[in-house]
């Protein structure tokens, strides 16, 4: 028979007052079970411990043993440093740890509490391992992940990845995977697109809720001119506010006065394909649709587009309502939020060139 080798701190304090025979406490009965490592450690327990901390040392517990004639059980934790055995037993005995444990055994201490079922083990391994992750071992333990059913420190280990897939890519642990697990390496790669994509959709999503809000800015800067009047331009019944200094209300003001006397004097207009007159004829199209001043609005050509809309209600043009239904709930939100003032811009940044309103791609 060989010697036990001590190469651990065998949770020995927690046994010996049990195990130490006279001294033994009358409510802690001697070990009834051995745990052995790899190493040829011997680390004494109690079966009903283990068998109330894990149901698959339960289940082994419980199985009749190979070997009637020997007197104590013996259970064999292999694969695994002794050291790391010897920690993961004394857990099953009290949660307390030293933070140390969990980082220099957090791999192996999450190995065996996944396969023995221990689940709140389980759980601050994996945080502890996503604690101490880097580039060396990034891939090693997101293999680890993945076996040892730990969402949440997989998710950890492909963003470390997918955000540092250049120096990731030179590890040996990249290396290796990529010879030996081409499925994880294809998972990987995916996980990076997706990550991509969604960031291309966020920004994408970002860009667009800044044009409603400029759009909606536009609209209410196009009231202002036109029914109080603002620098140079205003209504017919207004004495135009002739100050030189620029509008205090809206940064786009100076942009869209400008936009206004260009319409009014443009000899191209929009049949003749002029682009600046085509997007004022786009804002004032998408002031008529959502305004509710009705006769008394003062915004140029506002009626006629409203009894032209009417008339058209039938020809529904799904993209147009849409823009209108999102500048409409943008400028909802800029008047619960309000919008920062923004630098002096040029109205023709609002509508982009590629917009073509009945032609928008989703
Ligand atoms: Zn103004
Ligand atoms: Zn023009
Ligand atoms: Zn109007």
């Amino acid at each position: 028979m060989e010697a036990p080798i001590h190469c651990a701190p065998a949770p020995d304090a927690l046994f010996k007052s049990a195990g130490g025979g006279d001294d033994a406490s009358p409510d802690f009965p001697q070990p009834d079970v051995q745990i052995l490592t790899s190493a040829g450690l011997r680390i004494p327990a109690h079966a009903a411990v283990l068998a109330s901390a894990s149901p698959v040392l339960e289940s082994i517990v419980d199985s009749p043993p190979k070997h009637s004639s020997s007197s104590e059980r013996v259970i064999p934790i292999l694969g695994v440093p002794c050291a790391a055995v010897a920690v993961f037993v004394r857990l099953l005995y009290s949660s307390r740890y030293a933070e140390d444990e969990l980082g220099k055994f957090g791999i192996h201490l999450l190995a065996l509490s996944h396969v023995y079922s221990v689940p709140t083990l389980k759980q601050r391994c994996a945080k502890a391992v996503g604690q101490n992750l880097t580039i060396d071992n990034v891939v090693d333990v997101l293999q680890l992940a993945r076996l040892c059913d730990a969402p949440d420190l997989y998710i950890k280990c492909m963003k470390l990845v997918s955000s540092n897939f250049k120096p990731v890519e030179q590890t040996e642990g990249w290396q290796f995977m990529q010879d030996h697990d081409p499925w994880l390496e294809l998972e990987i790669l995916q996980f990076i697109d997706q990550t991509e994509l969604r960031k291309k959709k966020a920004r994408r999503h970002r860009e667009e809720q800044r044009l409603y809000m400029e759009l909606a800015e536009a609209m209410d800067c196009l009231e202002h001119i036109c029914t109080e009047g603002c620098t140079s331009v205003g209504p017919y019944d207004v004495e135009p506010n002739r100050k030189s200094q620029p509008c205090s209300k809206f940064s786009t003001c100076q942009g869209v006065q400008l936009l206004i006397k260009h319409f009014a004097a443009c000899k191209k207009r929009v049949n003749g394909g002029c682009s600046r007159c085509k997007r004022m004829w786009q804002l004032l199209r998408l002031h008529a649709s959502i305004c509710d001043q009705h006769d008394s609005c003062k915004v140029p050509l506002c009626r006629q587009f409203r009894l032209k809309m009417q008339q058209e209600e039938k020809g529904d043009d799904t993209l147009w309502k849409l823009l209108v239904r999102k500048v409409v709930s943008a400028r909802v939100m800029s008047t619960l939020s309000p919008f920062a003032k923004r630098k002096r811009e040029d109205i023709e940044r609002m509508l982009p060139p590629q917009m073509n309103w009945t032609h928008q791609a989703k």
